[in-house]
């Protein structure tokens, strides 16, 4: 019998909570109310007060979240956004939705996030904002990142979409910068039912605004001093996700019971290696230098300053070619695995008419986008099947030795 690992196993999670989620759903069903009340002001005050912030506004998705948050801290045409170029494309999606220029800065090949000091490179009259990510689970470098912001007067909006609860130096990722955006997508951390989304804040005026914004720039009814959208998260969206809210802490330590598991299991095989922090963009006084093998795995590392929540363990397979071929041998073996992601958004073709500067010196993410791939994290992983894909990964080498 050969153990089936999916990517993501969305029911393994949900079915132990039917009963909560029924009643939930029942409980909006016979209350009439589907647009806000209630359940939408009990999340958004119970999600604060989990991520340690003062205001949490719920959103129809993490993408609505990032476009509300940059009207809401004022971007709009001419202005240019630093983002980084190996991210989901939401990140810069809204901000060459808004008419401004989505800048892309090259990330650091250990930690995946966005490097500071490439972003200072990129700076110019015009840089208004700067969208630092918490790719994977593991946050950017808040340090150097709100320094840079702060000699140059830069909004920042931290991209928490796959960082619910993630943690830079004791500080909850969200509210460092200005602002944060957080999403419900069933794969995130903290996956609803459908769609949904949140912006968080320290900024009572920020959150007034975004609040305004998500019902059409709207107040009181049927006036409108704003252009905003219908950005609203349903009710019963709200109820299902208040369930499973008070377990977010505890999904997370299940990733990172999965993620140290496969990295002791891992890095004694001779191919195969963590990263090495000291070739991070973030100041880490650790480590030895190995050099790096060009047939073997590099695995991803968590950092002690920091809370990583492992929305994703994120190989990187070094070797021309070696990535698609590990990948085509585990869905063969019933282990499911993705790239996240395969082209930076630079070299997008939506983007192709960006200025030069906007597109250019991303050396890193274009080899990570040849390198990465990822691997079954979700929470309710079996020893068994860790094993299995443990099990797989060791067999491709097997089969390698010798090539
Ligand atoms: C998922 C994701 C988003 C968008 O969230 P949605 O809720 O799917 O709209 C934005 N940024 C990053 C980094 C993401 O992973």
């Amino acid at each position: 019998m050969v153990t089936q690992v999916p990517l993501l196993d969305v029911n393994a999670q949900n079915l132990p909570l039917k009963k909560d989620l029924t009643a939930a759903f029942e409980r909006v069903l016979e209350s009439g109310r589907f647009i806000g009340g209630a359940e939408v002001e009990a999340l958004e005050r119970e999600a604060a007060r989990l991520l340690d912030v003062a205001h949490a506004v719920s959103l129809s998705s993490g993408t609505d979240a990032l476009l509300a948050a940059l009207v809401a801290l004022g971007i709009g045409p001419g202005d240019e956004v630093l983002v980084p170029t190996f991210t989901f494309f939401a990140t810069a999606g809204c901000v060459a939705r808004l008419g401004a220029t989505p800048v892309f800065v090259d990330v650091c090949p250990v930690c995946f996030n966005l490097d500071a000091d490439r972003a200072a490179e990129k700076l110019t009259d015009k840089t208004k904002a700067i969208i630092p990510v918490h790719l994977f689970g593991q946050a950017a470098d808040m340090d150097s990142i709100m320094d840079l912001a702060e000699d140059h007067d830069l909004r920042v909006l931290e991209d928490c979409a796959q960082a619910i609860g993630a943690k830079y130096r004791g500080k909850t990722c969200g509210a460092i910068g200005h602002c944060g955006a957080l999403s419900f997508f069933p794969s995130k951390n903290l996956g609803g039912f459908g769609d949904a989304g949140l912006f968080v804040t320290n900024d009572p005026d920020l959150a007034r605004e975004v609040t305004h914004l998500r019902n059409h720039g709207m107040d009181p009814k049927y006036y409108h001093s704003k252009i905003g959208g219908n950005f609203r998260c349903d009710a019963l969206q709200a109820a299902m996700l208040r369930v499973k809210l008070p377990l977010t802490e505890q999904y997370s330590r299940l990733r990172q019971e999965n993620a140290e598991y496969y990295t002791r299991q891992m890095w004694d095989h001779p191919l195969i290696q963590p990263a090495s922090p000291e070739n991070c963009c973030c100041p880490i006084n650790a480590g030895h230098d190995d050099e790096e093998d060009k047939r073997g795995i590099i695995l991803p590392v968590a950092y002690p300053h920091n809370v990583h929540v492992w929305n994703q363990y994120t190989l990187r397979v070094l070797g021309e070619g070696r990535r698609d071929a590990l990948k085509a041998h585990l869905t063969e073996r019933g282990i499911g695995c993705e790239i996240y992601y395969p082209l930076p958004l630079d070299q997008q073709e939506c983007f192709a008419n960006l200025p030069e500067f906007a597109r250019d010196h991303t050396p890193n993410a274009t080899q990570l986008a040849r390198e990465v791939l990822s691997i079954p994290i979700y929470p309710e992983l079996t020893r068994e099947q860790k094993d299995a894909v443990i099990d797989g990964i060791f067999a491709f080498y097997e089969d390698a030795v010798g090539d």
